[in-house]
């Protein structure tokens, strides 16, 4: 280990327990929820053999009254949940870390679809998560209640063998809701002077430590700063005086900033690493026990920074420990080099906000723990000494070559162009994009660690060339390009387009000569961000789209608002409901969706941000020679995660049989 990062390897003490080091695996959501204990199990587990000293599960509702159904959450409402959630802290005792549980009720946030109960809020409200439905006040036997259920899952959590039990007040939740003064305007001792909105987060930690403080640590997540300014929590104000009067109440401290779950887990495209550090910084002035804040650190030198300018005892994490399981121990064996670097895009966050388990872009195997037996440090050798051909240099290129060169194959990654890494290497470009190409990089330091592995670049392969090499196994990872026929996710006839240009010309470095219209039919990151890039070029932008909003798509990696708010700062002119139908010399035609009416847009330049096509020539060519597979966006093209995960499963799966996923069944009554 570099000795500069000895001090990441201490030993902190948080109330009766003690981490063994400062990697700390803060609260996320994987998709599994109550309903698949193994995977959730799988996946913690993993987290504390990569060296997470601490590692926390999901967010864990106490009562029916929170049930966040169709997404994927614990439940800790009854003894039957007990065993399911021990198998989780077994997991995680296994590799000696300390595990905790977020225990969590979300208050005006718990639509209750699955239970069906009403929702419950410190006053009469519209319940979020845009349901017509209201919340109801809570009285005060009500909150007596709510006591109770808190004390009840703590005392399941300790049955379950969990060291660090959550009283959570972040993101929006019941407690937070009480705290601030926008969501609550009780006239009684719950309501008014922040000492009585603080009531109920006093009263849960004392009841919580009362119930399991004796061998469990008590842990408060508290989102110092809503982002409301003065009108709510913030870290100058009321965040600040709150945790003044808790001070030394909880054992530990995790702070972060909120509202929306998208203002704490920012992508980077509009976060840098540390973006939390000037909201939270205050905390450990105020307070002896240990503080732990988020920031997507994968720079160990800025992690012992952190530490030793005393912004935080230990380093948190959600997306780094999911985009690197194994980052502390890479740290540890002194390769750090290795780390591979969560690149800020989200997509762990759209799995969650899609219900669905967790993916990630960076990490093929996340997720992939229990139902398919993924490890991401090992994978089984390949039981022959053979050759394989990786055509294409793109991330699915990247991921099967050293994959199948970890698995022992003789590798030959031929690539047409002169730089490496396909689609990343230009995204990369765009405007708050640059950690894209972590993608890229990773991959090439790996695969230079590798003896087994040749790379050639400016070697576009033809038939002909493969058949003379005659490898044993053929990949194809030639990507994919833009459509010019305006083919998009809602247009879906063909048009002409005659001068239209594609993302690519411009990263080919088309001129762009006048107004700029962008028709963005894909509705993910490339419209927003071309439109961004050129605006911020000097030229004047108009984004026309079918959908409702600009970057439809990014709703789900809690981007799209802060898209919105990028383009109008920068004078985008953004048309949605509209479809470009019409390029004319000096103008755009566009047509609104639900009337039908046409208007005409100044327009020199007219970018078509809609599907795109396989470059797949050479599978039509090759595609009868055996041992020969087209991966990542050749087969379909989807994003980067996508094309990631489809070269890793190829090449994980070579010489094995492909069966489905396993599924956890529950032991159904009766049948
Ligand atoms: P993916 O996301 O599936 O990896 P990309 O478009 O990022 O796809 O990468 C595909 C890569 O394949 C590009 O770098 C491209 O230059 C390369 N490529 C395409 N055709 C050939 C070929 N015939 N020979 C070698 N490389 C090719
Ligand atoms: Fe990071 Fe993207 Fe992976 Fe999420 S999906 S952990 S943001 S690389």
């Amino acid at each position: 280990m570099d000795p500069r990062h000895a001090i990441l390897f201490e030993p902190v003490r948080i109330g009766p327990v003690t981490a063994p080091n400062r990697f700390y695996q803060t609260p996320h959501a994987t998709g599994f929820g109550w309903q698949r204990p193994q995977s959730g199990a799988a996946l913690r587990g993993i987290k504390a053999e990569g060296g997470w000293g601490v590692v926390c599960t999901e967010y864990c509702s106490i009562h029916p009254t929170s049930d966040d159904s169709p997404h994927a959450f614990l439940t800790l409402w009854d003894d039957d949940d007990i065993a399911p959630l021990a198998a989780t802290a077994d997991a995680i005792h296994t590799h000696g870390a300390l595990a905790g549980i977020e225990l969590w009720h979300g208050g005006a946030h718990a639509s209750n679809r699955m239970t069906r109960l009403p929702t419950l809020a410190p006053q009469v409200q519209p319940a979020l998560f845009h349901l017509p439905t209201t919340a109801r006040a809570m009285d005060l036997a009500d909150i007596r209640a709510f006591r109770g259920w808190q004390r009840d899952a703590a005392r399941r959590a300790k049955q379950a063998g969990f060291d660090i039990v959550y009283v959570y007040a972040g993101h929006d939740y019941l407690p937070f809701q009480y705290l601030s003064r926008r969501s609550n305007t009780r006239g009684d001792a719950y309501g008014g002077s922040l000492e009585n909105r603080a009531r109920l987060l006093r009263e849960m930690l004392e009841d919580t430590r009362e119930a399991v403080g004796d061998t469990c640590a008590v842990a408060i997540r508290l989102a110092v700063d809503e982002l409301h300014g003065p009108d709510g929590v913030c870290a100058e104000a009321e965040g600040r005086e709150v945790v003044e009067m808790l001070a030394d109440l909880p054992d530990l401290w995790d702070v972060n900033i909120a509202g929306a779950l998208g203002n704490d887990s920012k992508s980077a495209r509009f976060s840098g690493e540390g973006f939390q550090e000037d909201y939270i910084r205050f905390v450990k002035g105020l307070t002896s026990k240990p503080v732990v804040s988020v920031g997507r650190f994968t720079s160990p030198d800025r992690m012992v920074e952190q530490i030793r300018k005393g912004v935080q005892d230990f380093i948190g994490a959600a997306r780094p420990s999911i985009a690197d399981p194994f980052l502390p121990a890479k740290i540890r064996a002194g390769r750090a080099d290795e780390i591979r670097e969560c690149i800020g895009c989200n997509i762990c966050r759209a799995a969650n906000n899609e219900a669905v388990p967790l993916r990630c872009t960076q990490n093929p195997t996340m997720g992939e723990e229990w139902r398919r037996g993924w490890h991401p440090e090992r994978i089984a050798a390949y039981p022959r000494r053979e050759t394989a051909l990786v055509v294409g240099a793109g991330p699915a290129g990247l991921e099967a070559a050293l994959t199948l060169a970890r698995r022992g194959l003789e590798v030959t990654l031929a690539e047409a162009s002169r730089q490496l890494g396909g689609r990343v290497s230009r995204e990369s470009t765009l405007p708050g994009l640059a950690t894209w190409a972590r993608v890229r990089d990773w991959r090439l330091t790996m695969l230079g660690k590798l003896p087994n592995v040749q790379i050639y670049r400016e070697s576009r392969m033809a038939a002909d060339d493969i058949a003379d090499l005659a490898p044993d196994h053929v990949v194809l990872a030639t990507g994919s390009h833009w459509r010019r026929d305006g083919v998009g996710v809602v247009e879906m006839q063909p048009r002409q387009f005659p001068r239209a240009l594609t993302p690519d010309d411009i990263f080919a470095g088309a001129e762009i000569i006048g107004p700029v219209v962008i028709h963005d039919d894909e509705h993910y990151f490339m419209g927003g961000a071309l439109a961004e890039k050129l605006a911020r070029a000097g030229h004047p932008v108009t984004l026309v789209t079918p959908y409702p909003q600009v970057s439809g798509w990014t709703v789900l990696t809690d981007e799209q608002g802060f898209i919105q708010e990028r383009l109008m700062g920068l004078g985008v002119t953004i048309l949605p409901q509209h479809s470009v139908t019409e390029q004319g010399a000096t103008h755009a035609r566009a047509t609104c969706l639900t009337t039908g009416q046409a208007r005409d847009i100044a327009c020199g330049a007219l970018i078509l941000v809609t599907g795109r096509l396989p470059d797949d020539r050479l599978w039509q060519a090759l595609q009868t020679r055996p041992n020969t597979v087209r991966l990542g966006d050749c087969l379909t093209p989807s994003s980067i995660a996508d094309a990631v995960y489809s070269a890793h499963r190829f090449a994980r799966l070579l010489g094995e049989p492909d069966r489905p996923p396993r599924r956890e069944r529950p032991a159904h009554e009766g049948i």
